[in-house]
């Protein structure tokens, strides 16, 4: 039974797995880099370590010290939240060759899931629908013109490596597929050391529709449903909800079946997602397996009425699951927004420094998951989510209208957020019709709406910033899209 975990991880996640830890009389450990001194995952925690400098290779991704820290204080297993550690398989295998309970996938398994094309051979094995695209890697870019032409520009160029929106590439013609096949692969060598590549056809107006996939260790699994994660930017998300508006009871259980069938294909153990998109026309493509806890975990616990953290440590200490899929019942409708420290109006750049003072929402069926306190500081050596801010309703305008209030109620102080953009998106018809789409922000304009909200006084921010908002705008407006090696920019380029 596991007496004391380890988090090998900071902010909102570290909070939320101790929460769960301290309430089950489970002890937890901290680890925190030179950044962290004053955090309150290392307040909160029974006992926290010291592991070194900001930089994140210099601390929370430094294996050995983790390690070290892990023996030292007697902790019998870690939980790395999502980030850093959560999804190697070199990390994994260390903790299980020192005994130490890794509270998620084995190392194989996690290994086979972190590559997109062996992963998706899985699938296909396992009559799971996957996006056309090359049956392999594609050896050189003589391969991939040629499987280019077949499938039908446009295509992305992917590393099978890639991970958090890098390592993509839109190409719409041979000319581009040339430049492409260079930049992905210098861009994945850069990131991970290594690249190799795949090629798949470009899906328009999709959503990104993903499932919580659960199995124990005695192999037994149930999807606990979807989550609807399309408003996106730079293909990371900004707002999830469950249940998809698209997604009814027959389709759910369609999907959901294989899903467990996806968990099983990659002996798959504990909590995992299987990411889709779904076309226009209602199919759904397997894209990849996310190997750890999600960030948006906390809407599925509120439609599901499970605590997802105390499963994960069920699982991991080799109990059964106490439910079969017929026990699971969705109940009401959950929306997520990540507050992130971003401007909206610079590209969405990171906004760092000191949080003087902050109120968080609360009131009933409304929970942050949150670092923040009145004098804390947002980084920037770390991720920019400083909160993930979610509702829920019996129907999804309750939720809806519970998390505009929520966001007014939200006030931080010192750093641009992403919560006026998210009154604009939440007020929208669009959104309210339920007419997601992974490109939502560009297709309906959502920028320049907000930049009208901030000017008719919809949206409350200060005078300096409405004026930094219109410059902005303008400036987005003049300069010219062609600037194909941004990689953020790669979904663009088909307008
Ligand atoms: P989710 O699918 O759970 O929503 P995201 O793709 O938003 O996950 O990633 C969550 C966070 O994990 C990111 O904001 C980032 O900090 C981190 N992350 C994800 N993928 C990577 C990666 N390949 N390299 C480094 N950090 C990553
Ligand atoms: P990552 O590992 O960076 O999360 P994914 O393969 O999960 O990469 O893709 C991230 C996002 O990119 C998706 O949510 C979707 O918006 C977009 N995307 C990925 N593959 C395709 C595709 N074949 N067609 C259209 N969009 C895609
Ligand atoms: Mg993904």
């Amino acid at each position: 039974m596991i007496e004391k975990v380890l988090i090998a991880n900071r902010g909102e996640i570290a909070l939320r797995v101790i929460r769960t830890c301290t309430a089950l009389g489970i002890k937890t450990v901290a680890v925190y880099s030179d950044e962290d001194y004053n955090s309150l995952h290392v307040k909160k925690a029974t006992e926290a370590y010291h592991i070194g400098e900001a930089a994140p290779a210099k601390s929370y991704l430094n294996q050995e010290k983790i390690l070290e820290v892990m023996l030292s204080s007697g902790a019998d297993a870690v939980h790395p939240g999502y980030g850093f550690l959560s999804e190697n398989d070199d990390f994994a295998r260390l903790c299980e060759k020192n005994k130490i309970n890794f509270i998620g996938p084995s190392a194989d398994s996690m290994n086979l899931c972190g590559d997109k094309m062996r992963c998706k051979d899985a699938m296909l094995k396992a009559q799971v629908p996957t996006v056309p695209g090359s049956p392999g890697l594609v050896k050189d870019v003589e391969e991939a013109l040629k499987i280019a032409n077949e499938i039908k520009y446009p295509v992305l160029l992917k590393s099978v490596y890639g991970g958090g929106g890098r390592g993509i590439r839109l190409v719409t013609n041979d000319k581009e597929l040339k430049e492409g096949f260079e930049t992905v692969t210098s861009e994945s060598i850069s990131a991970v050391g290594k690249s190799a590549i795949i090629v798949e056809k470009f899906l328009e107006k999709t959503r990104h529709i993903e499932y919580q996939m659960c199995r124990d260790k005695h192999g037994n699994a149930v999807h606990i449903f979807e989550r609807e994660c399309s408003i996106q930017r730079r293909n990371q998300k900004l707002i999830e909800q469950t249940p998809s508006p698209v997604v009814d009871q027959e389709t759910r259980d369609r999907v959901g079946e294989l899903v467990v069938k996806a968990a099983e294909a990659v002996d798959y153990t504990n909590l995992g997602t299987a990411e889709f998109l779904r076309s226009d026309d209602g199919e759904f493509y397997f894209i990849e397996i996310n190997a750890r806890l999600q960030v948006e975990h906390p809407i599925s616990e509120m439609v599901s009425g499970l605590d997802f953290v105390k499963l994960q440590l069920d699982i991991a200490n080799g109990e059964t699951l106490p439910f079969k899929q017929s026990d699971l019942k969705m109940n009401g409708y959950a929306i997520e927004c990540r507050i992130n420290a971003e401007d909206t109006f610079l590209d969405f750049a990171p906004s760092t420094g000191p949080v003087p003072d902050v109120t968080i929402p609360s009131g009933p069926n409304v929970r942050c998951d949150t670092y923040l306190y009145p004098g804390c500081t947002v980084s920037p050596f770390y991720d920019s989510l400083m909160a993930k801010l979610c509702t829920w309703g019996p129907t999804f305008d309750e939720s809806r209208t519970k998390m505009l209030t929520a966001l007014n109620d939200f006030y931080i102080q010192g750093v641009e957020t992403s919560i006026p953009l998210y009154k604009t998106i939440l007020n929208s018809e669009e959104y309210k019709s339920g007419n997601l789409s992974t490109d939502f922000l560009k297709r309906y304009d959502m920028i320049e709406k907000l930049t009208e909200d901030l000017k008719t006084e919809k949206v409350e921010k200060s005078e300096a910033a409405v004026a930094a908002a219109i410059i902005h705008s303008e400036f987005f407006k003049n300069r010219t899209q062609t600037n194909e090696t941004s990689n953020s920019n790669w979904k663009n380029k088909l307008d």
